[in-house]
């Protein structure tokens, strides 16, 4: 091994929620050559991390582009901000959390709103837990102790390919042999790729998720359904589910996108609370989101420490209000409410509707990323950052709440600045302007 070459071992991989902490990196001259251990999305984000990169600040929108000093683009990003009434900050959840501090910091400071990519994914499951409460446990115990996994409306094996391997499909303390003594049941409205590593496929007719659930939970408690068959199932299939699910020792219910974005949304949600409140009374059960973005659980953890709200915080009066759908970004922008948008670490103008991009056309938005994106072709001023994990280190939260440190492993591009850095000059700016 030449003497530029080293491994760097542990490393978190920072794409999706399992944050996967066992990645090893071979650094060769500045540049990671070889990794070990990660899924394919993994090695796409480590070995290709410096494709499609902002290679420098710019300043001023499509045609009329010019690239400037960071300071420049930091200074004009102070002045769109100082002269907004109603300045949105989004994004987060693809970044450590000290960028979060800053974030939240310039919308103190400007009376702004913060809010996180959250509000266009599991914020129901937010609602939902806030309404009803929270049955949750580490990826660990899972891993150790169940003896029934249920992904309900989740791809795991696209969406976060090491989920199954990491935890499901392995052996733990209390089952040695994953395969024979853990079952894995996929519910959903269709085939996916998925149905290759579950014992069962429980396919329901879509928008009936909150049907299927309340049957459920009142077969569970003992109740009689009336009709022949609910969501597509039919009532026999139903209390053989509910009467498993009951005898079980151990069950996990992980749950996607397909719960918390279908028909009745955070209600969704509430329903599965309640049904895994109600399985405590027989056994033991717990329930996980699949969170996508790698930090977005770290988004809504610093976000509630640092304002008392997860997602959707208006600090227009001086103090913060949260108020989903009325401070959501996807709703201020399609109402026209917002005149700046400060964007970190997300890409609103590839996943935002339509009815956004009509604001999002006529205000200047502030785009900081690494790459360029769909917002950095709409945006006034982007800002090239470090890579999270890779050009820089910090904290993030995995899916299950376990905070864990992110390396740095190699130099980032020269004068590239992390998110935390770009974040807090900017905050330095706005003081001199409105503090
Ligand atoms: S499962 Fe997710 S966190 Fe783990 S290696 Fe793959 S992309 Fe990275």
């Amino acid at each position: 091994m030449t003497e530029s070459k080293r491994i760097v071992e542990d490393v978190p991989c920072t794409f999706c929620g399992c944050l996967c902490d066992d990645i090893l990196l071979e650094v060769e001259d500045g540049k990671i050559t070889r990794m070990e251990n990660g899924c394919t999305i993994s090695k796409s984000r480590f070995l290709n991390h410096h494709d499609n990169r902002m290679e420098s600040p710019t300043i001023g929108k499509k045609g009329a582009r010019s690239n400037v000093s960071v300071d420049e683009a930091i200074a004009k990003a102070v002045e769109i901000i100082a002269k907004a009434r109603r300045p949105l900050i989004y994004g987060l959840s693809s970044t450590e959390n000290d960028a979060h501090r800053e974030a939240y910091k310039i919308a103190e400071l400007v009376g702004g709103v913060v809010d996180n990519t959250s509000s266009v994914c599991h914020g129901p499951t937010i609602l939902g837990v806030q309404e009803s409460g929270e049955a949750s446990a580490a990826l660990a115990e899972t891993r150790h102790r169940s003896d029934l996994v249920i992904y309900w409306g989740s791809n795991p094996t696209q969406a976060h390919p090491r989920h199954v391997d990491r935890y499901i499909r392995v052996p733990g303390k209390f089952v040695t042999d994953p395969k024979t003594e853990r079952k894995i049941w996929l519910v959903d409205i269709r085939t996916s790729e998925s149905q290759r590593i579950a014992d069962r496929f429980i396919q329901i007719d879509p928008g009936t998720d909150l049907e299927v659930l309340s049957a459920l939970r009142a077969l569970v408690r003992g109740h009689r359904v009336n009709g022949t068959e609910i969501g597509g199932l039919p009532v026999a299939q139903l209390e053989e589910m509910a009467n498993t699910m009951k005898e079980i020792k151990y069950g996990v219910l992980f749950f996607g996108l397909g719960l918390t974005q279908s028909k009745g949304r955070h209600r969704n949600i509430d329903a599965a609370v309640k049904l895994i409140q109600d399985l405590n009374s027989y056994t033991k059960w717990n329930m996980m989101p699949m969170r996508g973005h790698y930090n977005v659980s770290g988004a809504n953890k610093t976000s509630t420490w640092q304002t008392g709200y997860p997602y959707a915080v208006d600090y227009a009066r001086g103090y913060p209000r949260y108020q989903p759908g009325e401070y959501t970004s996807v709703d201020l922008l399609a109402r026209g409410e917002v005149d700046a948008l400060l964007n970190i670490a997300a890409d609103p103008g590839a996943h935002f509707p339509k009815a956004c991009w009509k604001t999002m056309s006529r205000i200047p938005i502030i785009n900081i990323d690494p790459k360029q994106n769909m917002t950095s072709i709409m945006a006034t001023v982007n800002i090239p950052s470090a890579v999270a994990g890779i050009e820089c280190d910090g904290a993030a939260v995995r899916m299950d709440g376990l905070p864990l440190y992110l390396q740095k492993v190699i130099d980032p591009p020269e004068g590239i600045l992390p998110d935390r850095e770009i974040l807090r000059r900017i905050y330095e700016g706005l003081l001199k302007e409105v503090g």
